[in-house]
């Protein structure tokens, strides 16, 4: 026994508040018409938890609560509350709350609010529900058979009755946990839909963006690519230029010194060619030469001169000797003294004048003068006869005095020619020395001129290199300037790197610079195409994308992550869902068979004989039944035809009639048949208490009393409260309870004996 006690107070009929305590197996509630019994029985429904208040004979919460009378004003509050035991059983209690006594409680006010309390404290429908659940007291109220109710199950439909037979076989609360589940699993479907919907929505986006991540990695990766070949080639680049730079400033140096020095020996040769040129020793040549010319002609002139007086004395000679001869023939005459003396004085006089003067010429004139003057004495005096021999022979001394004046003065000049001749062969030999030390000179400038061509020209070819290297080092300025702004300022650190040989040590200068330039070309080749492919991928501020990019992605994965849960829920809620599909099913299946047994027994009992059966049947549903607007049935209509699929028939034989079925039944019958099946449903699986309000209302004395028997063996199992009017159902009642209505319109409580009772039923 769990029930223990029912409080009313407020509650319809109930102005006041009335208890009913319920100690034995059977407690019988007796009264009048009207006198609120039924009453007694919807406060049970209310108090636990009917959520229908016209099953409450009721439109509206308001209904249920007392409404004032002629003398009694209506309340505003309807409260009632059902104390159950619960004790333990092998360490497990009926209701699964630490308690060895449950009170629930429901009110509900006049705005139609309702309150639910479980011992004392507040709480919700829901947990008042679960909390009866637990204990097989369904809200069907499967063990509440109101007044007239008992025919419903045979009524019903076959599924509405299967609906009260998985509520006896307290299957409800798994159907309570299947609908949990169901309702879970279509809201995480729901949610599973609406996150794979925000999935695709982002999705693409983050395509994008992983694209762009991507083209970002690839960017990275031909950055640090490049800055690895940059590292090579302008560390290569560099050392090759300073190596080489330093080469060729070093190379010029020689030839720079030596071009100065050849300028230096240049002027030097140049002035010394001058030095010559301006020499006058040619001047004095000549002027020798024309002295020389001079003499040798004077001398010429003498020799001439000479000649021409020897033929000239020759001649006289020749004369003089044949006049001689005939002289010699003759005798010889004497010249005057006088005469003598005269030509004496004036070879005297012309002599000295000549001889004063100095001039060859005038001497040479005086010498003639002197030769004739002779001569004339000489002929002067031949008196008688004159032959011309004295003044042949003095021409002819004039002659030879002028021959060897001549001769003395020609070898004069002889000696000054001879002199000159020296004087000229001297200076010529100088004069040949110095040309020959000019043209020294001059091959010695040829020479300087050669080398400093030779020399311009070494410096030119190395002037050229450094040219060329100067170029090398403007582009490898401009290439580490644009490698530094492509790659940052570690780019420009590309010392840091050291070139490494094959075998991984430090490759030195001069292994750097021997190394073929084309190699070093080809790495520059490479560098530009890494830059254009680098261009190519062409990605802007990396920060933004990257920094939006793992948002997006961080919330896709959680969405993913979601999804798993979800799906993960999803398998959980559908695993949980098929086992208590199979759960309910086999229970189902087996409740149904055991109370089909005790149906046909109850039903025997009841008739005498005859039989009744339980089937479960499929009913199909036409889809136009379904649909009675005509339009296609929608999947969930489908569902609902689908569960609707089994249901359950009843087949009843009666004895000794050869009808069968339902439909063949009488009024008494019927209320047989409907009794015998509640009761064999609460015989399979008792509930606490068991209500029946006037479920004996139409039974005849004989059935009365089996009907009687019956609760009997039903309280066995479960505790009865039976409302009737029905003695004999009175009779098995261990307590009887009264309901009375005075004019006040309120109903009383009380406790009556088994003769009031008769007399109050009545
Ligand atoms: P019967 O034996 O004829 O079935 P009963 O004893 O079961 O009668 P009930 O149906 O329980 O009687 O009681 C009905 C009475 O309760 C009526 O008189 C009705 O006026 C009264 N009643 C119902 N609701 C209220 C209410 N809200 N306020 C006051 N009285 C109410």
């Amino acid at each position: 026994m769990y029930l223990k006690e029912l409080t009313i107070n407020g509650f319809k009929s109930f102005a006041r508040k009335g208890e009913l305590e319920f100690n034995t197996p059977i407690t019988a509630i007796v009264g009048p018409n009207g006198s609120g019994k039924s009453n007694v029985a919807e406060a049970f429904r209310f108090v636990l938890g009917e959520q229908s208040i016209k099953s409450m004979r009721g439109k509206r919460g308001e209904d249920l609560i007392f409404n004032g009378s002629a003398s009694i004003s209506r309340s505003n509050r309807a409260s009632v509350a059902i104390k159950l035991l619960n004790p333990a059983k092998n360490g497990t209690r009926v209701f699964p709350l630490d308690f060895d006594e449950i009170v629930v409680e429901r009110a509900v006010n006049r705005d139609g609010t309702n309150e639910y309390a479980i011992n004392g404290s507040k709480t919700r429908l829901k947990d008042v529900q679960e909390l009866l659940a637990s204990a097989n007291i369904g809200p069907t109220g499967h063990h509440i058979i109101s007044q007239g109710e008992a025919d419903r199950i045979l009524s019903a439909s076959p599924k509405e009755r299967r609906e009260m037979i998985e509520d006896a076989l307290g299957l409800k609360v798994f159907q309570f946990k299947k609908a949990e589940s169901e309702r879970k699993l279509k809201k995480t479907r729901e949610n599973i839909a609406q996150v794979e919907s925000l999935r695709r929505e982002v999705a693409p986006h983050l395509k994008f963006l992983e694209r762009q991540i991507k083209k970002i990695e690839r960017s990275l990766a031909l950055q640090e690519e490049l800055k690895g070949v940059y590292a090579e080639y302008l560390k290569r680049e560099d050392t090759y230029i300073a190596f080489h730079h330093d080469r060729f400033t070093k190379e010029r140096e020689a030839p720079v010194a030596r071009r100065e020095e050849l300028g230096t020996l240049l002027t030097e040769a140049k002035n010394k060619l001058k030095t010559r040129e301006k020499d006058d020793t040619r001047d004095g040549l000549v002027a020798l030469e024309k002295k020389m010319s001079e003499a040798r002609h004077k001398r010429q002139e003498s020799v001439r001169l000479v000649g021409q007086l020897e033929g000239q004395i020759l001649f006289l000679k020749r004369q003089i000797t044949e006049k001689q001869k005939k002289r010699d023939a003759e005798e010889d005459t004497p010249i005057p003294r006088i005469e003598v003396k005269k030509v004496a004085e004036f070879i005297e006089h012309t002599a000295s004048q000549a001889l004063t003067s100095g001039d060859v010429k005038v001497i040479s004139r005086a010498v003639s003068d002197i030769v004739r003057a002779v001569k004339v004495l000489l002929t002067h005096t031949f008196k008688g006869e004159d032959d011309g021999l004295p003044g042949l022979e003095s021409e002819l001394t004039t002659l030879e005095k002028e021959r060897e004046h001549i001769e003395k003065e020609a070898e004069h000049i002889h000696t000054e020619e001879e002199k000159l001749s020296r004087e000229y062969d001297d200076i010529k030999k100088a004069v040949e020395s110095e040309h020959a030390e000019s043209w020294e000179a001059e091959r010695e400038i040829f020479a300087i001129m050669n080398e400093q061509r030779e020399v311009e020209k070494t410096i030119d070819t190395i002037d050229r290199e450094l040219t060329m290297l100067e170029r090398d080092r403007q582009e490898f300025k401009s290439e580490l300037q644009e490698a530094v702004s492509l790659l940052g300022r570690s780019a420009g650190m590309y010392f840091e790197h050291i070139v490494l040989d094959g075998e991984g040590k430090p490759v030195v200068v001069d292994t750097l610079v021997s190394e073929d330039r084309t190699l070093q070309r080809n790495r520059k080749h490479e560098l530009e195409r890494m830059k254009i492919r680098l261009e190519e991928l062409g990605v802007g501020s990396n920060e933004d994308v990257v920094k939006e990019y793992n948002e997006v992605r961080e919330r896709d994965e959680f969405l993913v992550h979601e999804i798993t849960d979800l799906t993960d829920s999803v398998a959980k809620l559908e695993a949980l869902i098929t086992e208590l599909t199979n759960d309910l099913n086999e229970q189902f299946v087996s409740g149904i068979e055991k109370i089909g047994t005790e149906f046909n027994n109850f039903f025997i009992l009841m008739f005498g004989g005859g039989g009744a059966e339980l089937l479960r049947v499929k009913p199909k549903v036409a889809k136009k039944e379904v649909d009675e607007d005509g339009s296609e049935p929608s999947a969930l209509e489908e569902d609902a035809e689908e569960e609707s699929e089994e249901g359950i028939e009843i087949d009843v034989k009666l004895p000794n009639k050869k009808v069968r079925g339902l439909d063949m039944l009488s009024g008494g019958e019927r209320a047989l048949t409907s009794i015998a099946l509640i009761f064999a449903m609460s015989q399979v699986n008792p509930p606490l208490f068991v209500i029946l309000d006037e479920t004996d209302a139409a039974l005849d004395e004989a059935n009365s009393r089996r009907y009687g028997d019956m609760i009997s063996a039903l309280a066995e199992k479960s505790q009865l409260i039976l409302i009737t009017h029905n003695r004999e159902t009175m009779g098995r009642a261990g307590v009887l309870y009264g309901v009375t209505m005075a004019g006040d319109g309120v109903s009383k409580l009380l406790s009556v004996k088994f003769d009031e009772a008769v007399a109050v039923a009545k």
